[in-house]
């Protein structure tokens, strides 16, 4: 039985949902040919701190095949391209609270692939409520992308939201699926479909900028824990490269995955030269439907 979330719980995620669909929308209109990218997503970052907010993962800026798990690094070269197909990946937690949210831009001649991955995403939402099951959700998701002539992303999903913890159940498929997860009054999650002209299977880059802490354990290299002394106040949330001014922090990073503290987010991407749009809302099941708190 899925907790229903209290009202202090539903204030925070609606809050965060508001804030985050706000700044999705202007970080958009930052994006921009010739604009370059480690100067909007810091100034995008730099938004959720202005309002109160906290950011419940860096943002993620992926491009083209790149689907997900990209963002600047700390000496990032790239700037907006024509024909560009840019996802734009934003989590906002309002204390501990997530709201977690997803657009693509198009800089090319791609309307039809962006509209596969919103029609997917509205239709989803359109039909969850208790009783409907994480496979019908899949089941839509795919029929509205496949009949728009694209590959839904298989092996990406969406995901539950809890306090400080971005990927809980129920996964959300972007395909139909059997049975799956019955969805109850009270649960919340993020749907994310993704659509690609490419194989509609992610694998792993070898660019890795985002990473995480997901145990406690002692440490004696010196750069490993002044590392986690500066992650601490992410409540085991995701954290970029970027942020970790240290100069050591590659030699901290690698020490740390060796020991099982921290892991990787390699960038997700389907095969080379194709293009992969997402779009993404959080949303709380109520009695008869939802609440998307990014909408
Ligand atoms: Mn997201
Ligand atoms: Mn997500």
């Amino acid at each position: 039985m899925t907790m229903i979330p209290d009202d202090d719980s539903l204030f925070c995620y609606s809050e965060a949902g508001k804030i985050a669909s706000v700044i999705l929308k202007k970080g958009s209109s930052l994006i921009e040919i010739g604009n370059r990218v480690l100067e909007i997503v810091e100034s995008i970052e730099q938004m959720v701190e202005e309002q109160g907010c906290g950011l419940a993962f860096p943002l993620n800026l992926s491009f083209n095949e790149d689907a997900a798990h990209d963002t600047a690094s700390a000496d990032e070269q790239r700037v907006f391209l024509e024909g560009d197909v840019v996802k734009l990946d934003l989590g906002v937690h309002l204390e501990g609270y997530i709201a977690d949210t997803a657009v693509t831009i198009d800089l090319g001649d791609n309307a039809l692939l962006i509209e596969a991955s919103k029609a997917a995403l509205t239709k989803a939402i359109e039909i969850v409520r208790p009783g409907v099951t994480s496979g019908d959700l899949g089941r839509a998701i795919q029929h509205e992308i496949q009949v728009r002539g694209y590959h839904p992303v298989s092996n990406l999903t969406g995901h539950g939201l809890a306090r400080y913890s971005i990927h809980t159940p129920p996964s959300i498929p972007n395909i139909s699926f059997q049975g799956g997860v019955v969805l109850e009054e009270g649960m919340v999650f993020a749907i994310e479909p993704f659509a690609s002209t490419g194989s509609g299977r992610v694998s792993e880059k070898n660019r890795i900028e985002i990473f995480q802490q997901t145990a406690v354990k002692p440490v004696r290299l010196p750069s490993a824990r002044k590392l986690l002394e500066s992650v601490r106040n992410r409540h085991g949330m995701p954290f970029a490269r970027r942020w970790i001014t240290d100069g050591k922090q590659d030699i901290a990073l690698a020490s740390l995955i060796s020991q099982g503290i921290v892991r990787s987010y390699p960038v997700l991407s389907d095969v080379p030269g194709s293009l992969v749009s997402q779009h993404e809302h959080t949303v709380i099941v109520t009695s008869d439907g939802c609440i998307v708190t990014t909408a």
